[in-house]
């Protein structure tokens, strides 16, 4: 079997030991006689994989009993709704920052249902960037900050997050468990599964406990984080299947040596794709330097029609996935914690021979 090296944004490549042990286990799921996707959420079987899922996390990301984990669904999109709809109560505002496509979004969301205030606003900038923390004046007595640690199209991310009063409230679609964080400052961390954490399908919620007070009387008992939370993330059937791929690929994890093991390797490809794209007339990067991502490396290259050949060709060479975001064109190479380094070096190799033949 060969496999190729998926550099897509998302859905995205998965450890392929992880894809074996799925494999291997798919069919009878520890000699039960059924797979796992067929067992009910009640099961012994499910209870276990439901459990471990969280427990890894808890400690991959050094979680305090202060804070709950919940498996819910509807992707980041619907914590865009769903944050909101729990943290900003009427007469409140919200601090948002804008660093891209993803923060807008949210953002968008955000003023259907309350009061916003956009604090920083880089979104359309190019070279692309996130805020500097002396851009931001935040709203006294807001009811929550909300920023997007990673920009997944512009391939900007916050070096470190800012120091603020009201709850840190953040998106980590495109970097959660990709370099150790301190979570004592956030209120709420959401994420697709289907960047950094196994398939599409689940979303990850990280809450402050005491956060799922807030919400009002209005908000259906489905849209609110204090009913999952008290359900276990079980108040309906959950998304079974994803969250025994995320508990295979947090213990994989775990096996690699946690998130700062993960954070070494992650700077070595993104520090090496970078040099090459610096050593080059050829390339140039997407994103001032001091912000570059280490999840989504963004370039460009002398013309459209290059870039078109360019991934053309890397896909004739089994490296598929390099097309920028249909928004923003150009080429992005997303080097999640499932790619491995030799993902990297094929297309640096790449790149060089390519540049040497078009340049
Ligand atoms: C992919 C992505 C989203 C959207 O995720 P869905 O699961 O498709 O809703 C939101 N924010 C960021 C930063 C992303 O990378």
């Amino acid at each position: 079997m060969q496999r190729i090296f998926n550099f897509s944004a998302g859905p995205s490549t998965l450890p392929t030991d992880v894809l074996i042990e799925a494999q291997a286990e798919l069919v009878n799921y520890k000699g039960l006689g059924l797979s796992i996707m067929e067992d009910s959420h009640r099961s012994k079987a499910y209870d276990a994989i439901h459990h471990e899922a969280m427990d890894n996390l808890r400690a991959l990301l050094n979680l305090s009993t202060e804070y709950e984990v919940l498996f819910l669904t509807g992707g980041a999109t619907g914590q865009f709704a769903m944050v909101p709809l729990n943290l900003l109560g009427p007469g409140q505002t919200a601090d948002y920052t804008n660093s891209g496509a993803w923060a807008a979004k949210a953002i968008k969301e955000a003023q259907v249902i309350g009061k916003v205030n956009v604090i920083a606003n880089c979104g359309k900038e190019i070279p692309t960037r996130v805020p500097r923390m002396e851009e931001l004046t935040f709203t006294p007595d807001a009811a929550y900050v909300h920023i997007t640690s990673n920009e997944t199209i512009s391939g900007a991310q916050w070096p470190s997050f800012p120091e603020t009063k009201a709850p840190l409230v953040a998106d980590m679609s495109s970097d959660i468990l990709s370099r150790p964080i301190d979570v004592s400052p956030f209120g709420l961390i959401y994420a697709g599964a289907q960047k950094n954490l196994g398939p599409a399908g689940v979303t990850v919620v990280i809450l402050r406990k005491d956060l799922a007070e807030r919400v009002p009387d209005s908000v259906p008992l489905f849209y609110r984080y204090k009913t999952h939370m008290e359900a276990n993330s079980l108040y309906n059937t959950p998304p079974c299947f994803p969250i025994y791929m995320l508990a295979l690929v947090t213990r994989w994890l775990r096996a690699q040596g946690g998130v700062e093991a993960m954070a070494a390797v992650n700077r070595r490809k993104a520090d090496k794709l970078y040099e090459a794209i610096d050593a080059s007339e050829f390339y140039q990067g997407t994103a001032l330097p001091e912000f570059r991502s280490t999840m989504n490396v963004t370039f460009r290259l002398p013309s459209e029609e290059l870039e078109a050949r360019f991934v053309k060709e890397a896909a004739q060479q089994g490296m598929s996935g390099l097309k920028g975001h249909r928004s923003v064109g150009g080429i992005r190479a997303s080097i999640y914690n499932a790619m491995p380094e030799a993902g990297v070096d094929a297309l640096i190799n790449f790149m060089q021979a390519f540049a040497k033949d078009n340049g």
